[in-house]
C-alpha cells in the first residue's frame, strides 16, 4: 500500500516534523520534493506567472489501485484571478483536488493545465513556489517566530517579514510575545493560538507571493474576533490572486466566483450561490444545513 500518500490535512502539521530552526532554512519546495515517488516533476521550466488560469481535463486520482477514484473525471475551468470554493461531504475528494495541484499526487488519467501548460510536463520546483498552501492547521517548528515565517522565502529581510505579517494581521500580537520576532516559538507552536497560527500561514503566503493560493479553510474553533482578524487577512491576501478554497463557512462559499460541490470524487454541482440555489438540489440542502447549524449554536 502506498503510505506514501500522506492526507493533505495532515501535511500543516507533519511534513516539518523535526526540523529545528536551522534546519528549516533549506527551501521548502525541496522538502516537499522529498515527499516520495508521488511526485511527479517534469523538465519544462516555468518563468514566474503574474497570473495563473487553471483547467482540469477528465481528471482521474487513486490512491489504491481497485478502490473507488478519488476523484473520477473532473473537469472545469478557473480563470486568473477568480476563487472557486469546493465544497462537499467528507471522502469526496476536496482534499485530493487541492493534492493534484500541489504535486502531492499525481492525475491518473486527465489533465491539468497552467496557463495552457500541462502542469505535468513543469518543473516541479518552479510551479510550486507559484502556489501558496494556507493549510488548516499550520505547523509552526522550533525556532523564531521570525524564522517560522521565513520558511515561504529563507532570504527575505526582516523588513519583508514584518510588512508580510502586518499585511496578514500578524504583527501586533507577535510584538506583543515576549521577544517579539525573535521570541522562540516551541515545536508544535505552543502558546500560540490557533487563529494567529493561521495568520503567521497567511504572512508566510504573503512572503511568497504566489498567484495561486490553496486554502483549506478551518471549519469552527475561532472566537469572533479571531475569525474577524482572520478573514479580514485572507481576504487582503486573496485579492487579486487564483484561488482555490477547501471552504467549510457559508459565508467564504457566498464569496466565491464559482462553487463546485464534490460528491464521490465527481462534480455533482458547479455554478455560482444563486444559480445553485436555484437549482434546488445537493448544494441548496447543504446551505440549508449549514444554516440550521449556525441556529443550533446561537
Ligand atoms: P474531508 O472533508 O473529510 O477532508 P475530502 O472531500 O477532502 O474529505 P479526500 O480526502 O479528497 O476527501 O478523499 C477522497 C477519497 O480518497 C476518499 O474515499 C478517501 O478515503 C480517499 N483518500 C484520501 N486520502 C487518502 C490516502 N492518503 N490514502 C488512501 N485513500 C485516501
Amino acid at each position: 500500500a502506498p503510505e506514501y500518500y500522506l492526507p493533505l490535512r495532515m501535511l500543516g502539521s507533519q511534513f516539518h516534523a523535526g526540523m529545528d530552526g536551522k534546519s528549516a532554512a533549506v527551501d521548502i519546495f525541496e522538502l516537499l520534493a522529498l515527499q516520495g515517488p508521488v511526485m511527479t516533476s517534469g523538465a519544462a521550466p516555468l518563468a514566474r506567472q503574474q497570473q495563473i488560469g487553471l483547467e482540469f481535463r477528465e481528471v482521474y486520482a487513486d490512491y489504491q489501485q481497485g478502490a473507488r477514484p478519488a476523484l473520477a473525471g473532473v473537469s472545469f475551468t478557473l480563470e486568473a484571478g477568480q476563487h472557486l470554493a469546493v465544497v462537499g461531504p467528507s471522502g469526496a475528494g476536496k482534499s485530493t483536488l487541492a493534492s493534484l495541484l500541489l504535486n502531492f499526487l499525481a492525475p491518473t488519467a486527465g489533465e491539468i493545465l497552467v496557463n495552457g501548460l500541462v502542469l505535468r510536463t513543469l518543473c516541479a520546483s518552479d510551479w510550486l513556489q507559484q502556489v501558496a498552501f494556507v493549510p488548516q492547521r499550520p505547523h509552526l517548528f522550533q525556532g523564531s517566530v521570525a524564522d517560522n515565517i521565513r520558511l515561504a522565502r529563507p532570504d527575505a529581510s526582516l523588513a519583508e517579514v514584518v510588512a508580510a505579517t502586518k499585511a496578514a494581521g500578524a504583527h501586533d500580537f507577535i510584538m506583543r510575545l515576549p521577544s517579539g520576532y525573535d521570541t522562540p516559538v516551541g515545536e508544535g507552536g505552543r502558546g500560540i493560538s490557533g487563529g494567529e497560527r493561521q495568520r503567521m500561514a497567511i504572512a508566510r503566503a504573503f512572503l511568497q507571493n504566489a498567484p495561486l493560493v490553496i486554502l483549506d479553510e478551518a471549519a469552527k474553533g475561532l472566537d469572533v474576533k479571531s475569525q474577524v482578524a482572520l478573514d479580514t487577512a485572507l481576504s487582503r491576501l486573496l485579492a487579486g490572486r487564483t484561488a482555490i478554497i477547501i471552504a467549510h463557512r457559508i459565508t467564504t462559499v457566498r464569496q466565491a466566483d464559482k462553487i463546485m460541490v464534490l460528491n464521490a470524487g465527481q462534480i455533482a454541482e458547479a455554478g455560482t450561490h444563486a444559480e445553485l440555489l436555484a437549482k434546488n438540489g445537493i448544494y441548496s440542502r447543504l446551505v440549508a444545513a449549514s444554516q440550521a447549524r449556525e441556529v443550533a449554536h446561537d
